[in-house]
């Protein structure tokens, strides 16, 4: 019934130490500020920090999970002598453990070694990882802690509270007694009308038509949405259509956005506009501008390649693209063919987007963004979507995080929040700012 499984392991020695080798980060490039703590990988600054105290917070959690709380909770660790550990770290894909919290608790632990049991709060998600010495039985506190806080409290409650409860668990002396009866208790009265109805009789007899009506609705519904839902019209190549963008693709993208930049320049400039059409030569010019930016992003590309500027360099090419097309279709056809607006939370999602209502975590407020499927659904369950990574100030954050002053991409949303994605870098926005 549940999608989470029991990481419940020991790990055997080859395992954890290939994870070991292939988890330990490269450190940042940056190397200014403070050398000896920039030159330690992600995971060394979290051991670093639970060296400290049991409970390690992120600095973009500390509004979330305040210092006191933290160091309270810390306390009631030490005292219990459990094994337990907090971690409220965000978690990014294609970043620091690739964005997930098992192999961050197996790569900690790995580290800290003996019996291990590691909450991890990665934005509003709570998971649980045990690890044992593997010559005794241990409870796997943290995952029934976290099991039993999802379903007693559910996902909407506060992070702090949810942490709090969920460490009250697992220091508890029967964390699988609590994950079990919140496991009983859960939605109660969901099944009670079932029982009340008596013998078998009554239950054909009324409730069955409503479910065979229920279901036929059902099926009325689906046929509907189906005949209602647009069909796909034969789609552009989608130059920014990936839905992986790791560090180790950074090169390739970088290779395709350069080999894409001349293919999409000759389209450009070889396009005829429909004749004695205004909206035409202005669709063109748009093509043109959009070019040209993509072009100066491009030129200026880091030599280890920012990720966040190759995105720039194919979401930009895909606006030249629809313009283009835009520029040679008969003025009446050209409504039906917008210009495509990518994945806000990450333009390598392609363009297959909805407008989407996002309530950020942290407190930044709503955002109403185009959203591809995964992530709309993402926010819909309160998770993370995957976001596009980007480097400041020596750490990976969410690109939408840097500072506008300081990021053409934030302050756009890759062309998503603001028009004039365009006009900002050829003007010369996007050159501003230390990375
Ligand atoms: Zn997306």
């Amino acid at each position: 019934m549940f999608a989470e499984h029991r990481s419940v392991r020991s790990w055997p020695a080859v395992v954890v130490a290939l994870l070991a080798v292939a988890l330990v980060p490269a450190a940042p490039a940056v190397g200014r500020a403070d050398p000896v703590q920039e030159e330690m990988s992600a995971t060394e600054r979290v051991v670093a920090g639970l060296e400290e105290s049991p409970v390690h917070v992120d600095p973009s959690y500390a509004s979330a999970f305040p210092e006191e709380l933290a160091q309270e909770t810390g306390r009631r660790i030490t005292d219990s002598g459990v094994p337990l550990r907090v971690l409220a770290v965000p978690l990014i894909e294609g970043g620091d453990w690739n964005g997930q919290a098992d192999l961050m608790a197996a790569a900690v632990h790995d580290r800290i070694g003996g019996e291990g049991h590691y909450l991890v709060l990665d934005g509003e998600r709570l998971s649980g990882h045990d690890f044992s010495t593997g010559s005794t039985t241990q409870v796997s506190r943290a995952f029934y802690a976290s099991q039993a806080v999802s379903m007693g409290m559910g996902d909407d409650a506060p992070v702090a509270e949810r942490v709090e409860r969920a460490v009250d668990v697992a220091l508890s002396d029967d964390p699988e007694g609590a994950y079990t009866a919140a496991d009983e208790q859960r939605d109660p009265g969901a099944l009670d009308w079932y029982h009340s109805l008596g013998p078998g009789t009554y239950v054909l007899f009324t409730v069955l038509p409503w479910i065979l009506a229920g279901l036929a609705l059902l099926g009325l519904g689906v046929a509907l949405f189906r005949w209602r839902r647009p069909r796909r019209l034969p789609s552009l190549p989608q130059h920014a259509a990936f839905d992986n963008a790791n560090q180790a693709r950074r090169d390739e993208l970088a290779a395709k956005a350069g080999r894409e930049l001349v293919e999409v320049g000759e389209r450009v400039s070889g396009a005829v506009p429909v004749a004695d059409d205004p909206g035409a030569v202005e669709a063109l010019h748009q093509a043109l501008d959009a070019h040209a930016a993509a072009r100066q992003v491009y030129d200026v590309l880091p030599a280890e390649g920012a990720l966040v500027d190759i995105v720039g360099v194919l979401v930009l090419l895909d606006a030249a693209e629809d313009h283009v097309d835009r520029a040679i279709r008969p003025a009446g056809r050209r409504r039906s063919t917008p210009v495509r607006s990518h994945c806000y939370a990450n333009p390598l999602h392609g363009t297959g987007t909805r407008m989407t209502r996002w309530r950020e975590f942290g407190g930044r407020g709503d955002v109403t963004v185009p959203l591809c499927a995964p992530c709309a659904g993402a926010v819909r369950d309160r998770r993370r979507p995957v976001v596009l990574p980007a480097h400041h100030r020596g750490r990976e954050v969410p690109y939408y995080e840097v500072p506008a002053a300081e990021s053409v991409w934030a302050a756009t949303g890759y062309g998503t929040l603001r028009e004039d994605l365009v006009d900002r870098i050829l003007r010369g926005d996007h050159e501003v700012g230390p990375r």
